[in-house]
Order: C-alpha cells, then sequence, then structure tokens
C-alpha cells in the first residue's frame, strides 16, 4: 500500500481533526468517505487503516510505518485487513457515456462481501482492530450492498469500516444512514498547486486542475496515464480549428490512435466543454474548464445560442460516442456540429 504523506494532504486536516479530534477511541466502526474523485478519500482511508492497525503508533495519531503490523500492511498481506475492490479490471471514471457492459460487469459482488463475514465475526489475528476498506462503494450491486447491511447492523466492536465513494448517489440510502458520512472537497487553489509540484507538475497545474475540477490527484493520475500530452493537443486544435471539418476530424482522429489512454469519450467531453466554455465567456465573461489556456481569437463575435445548441447537439451524440459504427464518419460529424457554432454573428 502506497504511503501518502499527511502534509502533501494538509487540506483534509480538518477532516482528519473532525475524525480523530477525540482520540482513535471516539472513532465511529462505520465511516463514509465521500466526494468527488482525485481529492485524496482513498489516500486519507488508507492513512486510516494504518492507523487502526499500527501496533506502535505515535501520540500525534499516525502509523509508525516500522512495527511489524505496518509493514504487512504495506505488504499487502496483513492478516487483520480486507481490501474491497470492485472485480474487473476497469477504473470507473467520471462518466460521460452511458454504461457498457464492461463497465457494468466491474462492480463489487456479493461472494466479495459474503467473504468478508468469516472475516468480520471470527476474531481477530494480532488481539487488535481489523479494517475493512472498501474503495469505490458505490460500485457494490444490490446484493452486495444488502449483504454489507447485514454485517453493519452488529459488528463486533473491534471492527471498522471504512467505505469510499466518488458517486454516492449510487449508493444505497440504507448503506449511507448506517455510516458516519464525512465529506471531502477539492483544495484552495494555492495547496492543490503545491501538492502538484510535489508530484512534478508546476508551470502546468493550474489549467488541468480546471479541468479536472480542482482536483489535484486526478491531474496526477491523468499524468501517470499520459493523457496530458493528448489534452493539450485537443485544446489546441479548439483554439484555432482548420475550417474544414473534414482536417479537423482527421487531427482528433489522430489523437485517439494513441495507445488508448485517450479515448472517444474523453474527446467529445473535451469539445463540450470547450463550447460550454466559450458560451460562459460570451455570457458571463468567464470560464469554467479552461481558464489558464490560450483563448481563441473573436470570442466577442461568436453567438452564444449557436454555441449552446452545438452543445446540445453533441450531448445527443454521446450515447454513440463509445462504440461509434464508424469512427471517423462520427468525428467529422462532430467536427462540423462544432465548426458551425463558431461562425461569427452575422
Ligand atoms: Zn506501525
Amino acid at each position: 500500500m502506497q504511503h501518502f504523506d499527511l502534509n502533501q494532504l494538509q487540506w483534509n486536516n480538518t477532516v482528519r481533526e473532525q475524525l480523530l479530534g477525540q482520540g482513535l477511541a471516539r472513532l465511529p466502526h462505520a465511516v463514509l468517505l465521500v466526494g468527488p474523485a482525485g481529492v485524496g478519500k482513498t489516500a486519507f482511508s488508507e492513512q486510516l487503516a494504518a492507523l487502526l492497525l499500527c501496533e506502535s503508533m505515535s501520540p500525534e495519531l499516525s502509523a509508525c510505518d516500522q512495527c511489524q503490523a505496518c509493514r504487512w500492511l504495506d505488504a499487502g498481506n496483513h492478516p487483520d485487513f480486507r481490501r474491497v475492490a470492485p472485480d474487473g479490471d476497469e477504473e470507473p471514471e467520471e462518466g460521460v457515456v452511458e454504461k457498457t457492459k464492461k463497465r457494468s460487469a466491474a462492480n463489487i459482488k456479493i461472494d466479495q462481501i459474503r467473504e468478508l463475514e468469516a472475516f468480520v465475526f471470527v476474531g481477530s489475528h494480532r488481539d487488535g482492530n481489523r479494517v475493512v476498506l472498501i474503495t469505490e462503494a458505490d460500485a457494490m450491486n444490490p446484493a452486495a450492498a444488502n449483504a454489507l447491511l447485514k454485517i453493519l447492523e452488529e459488528p463486533p466492536s473491534s471492527v471498522y469500516f471504512i467505505l469510499v465513494s466518488s458517486k454516492t448517489k449510487s449508493l444505497l440510502p440504507t448503506i449511507r444512514s448506517r455510516c458516519r458520512v464525512i465529506p471531502f472537497g477539492p483544495p484552495d487553489a494555492a495547496a492543490a498547486a503545491a501538492w502538484l509540484a510535489g508530484a512534478g507538475l508546476e508551470k502546468q497545474a493550474a489549467r488541468y486542475l480546471n479541468l479536472a475540477g480542482g482536483a489535484p490527484m486526478r491531474v496526477a493520475q491523468w499524468k501517470e496515464q499520459g493523457q496530458l500530452a493528448p489534452i493539450d493537443a485537443l485544446v489546441e486544435s479548439l483554439v484555432s480549428p482548420p475550417a474544414d471539418p473534414i482536417a479537423l476530424a482527421a487531427r482528433w482522429d489522430g489523437l485517439l490512435k494513441g495507445d488508448g489512454v485517450f479515448r472517444m469519450e474523453n474527446l467529445v467531453e473535451g469539445v463540450q466543454r470547450w463550447l460550454f466554455d466559450l458560451a460562459q465567456e460570451r455570457l458571463a465573461g468567464e470560464v469554467r474548464y479552461h481558464g489558464g489556456w490560450p483563448r481563441p481569437k473573436g470570442v466577442q463575435n461568436l453567438n452564444p445560442n449557436a454555441l449552446l445548441a452545438a452543445w446540445r447537439e453533441i450531448n445527443q451524440c454521446r450515447r454513440s460516442a463509445r462504440h461509434p459504427l464508424n469512427q471517423l464518419l462520427f468525428l467529422e460529424n462532430l467536427a462540423a456540429h462544432f465548426l458551425r457554432a463558431l461562425r461569427p454573428v452575422a
């Protein structure tokens, strides 16, 4: 398990204080960490698990990183720790397109929760706490969620449940009501920039942060996945697009031919956000997603109604964005919608 330095996640100190301010003994036995992706919920949940299992905790409530328990946890084989995540390779991400078969297969299944019963109701190996960490708790299918509810009804007192979710709407309300809900939000811009600088993203940090809804760890994930270059190239194609939709579509097609990290739904979302920002800029004089990026010339001559109409038309296309029958044709259609919206007010 990767350990994060608490100082790197300073913006979550209020949450820490809320949960641990009265000591570990007052920690609720089931907590649900909620908030947008990329603001540090998972890192925090891992710290909390380490804290509950560490056998030589510091008075400031940090795991020691040295004891047998910490080393086991690091190596992923602590006998009193269980991590439950969706069964499948594909990481759920901010949804652009409706669920596909593959996506819906990546959920937490009832068997995974049933396996917990033995863990929870049989005694601890180390005579201490036991911790169940459920990341992406919203990925539990209804049967799994109901099975978990039963366990949460009367867990032994040394068992702690930490649930993490970025999509709380998909969680059963009964699960929420059994947990202490701890909301996480994005850090302020300075803290986010400082964290990104630590992750090797100094200069461009601000512009990606806006695209990521202020969530620094999402930006770091994009960097790791090699998404930043295609994002740059897409924005470049939108700032000064060729006049011909076929030429624009060909450029986009090139972006999608990378190693699969930048997908059609990312592209469609990027175009939509760009249109949204152009309309915002015309109507309100500000942008939401592309602050810090070069602005195109002549925005003041654009027709906001045409921009919003194109945004809506492209919204209609989103359903088929994941698996268009003919990718190039799909892109040409998208490019035509986009370029039409850029015609200046007559
Ligand atoms: Zn320790």
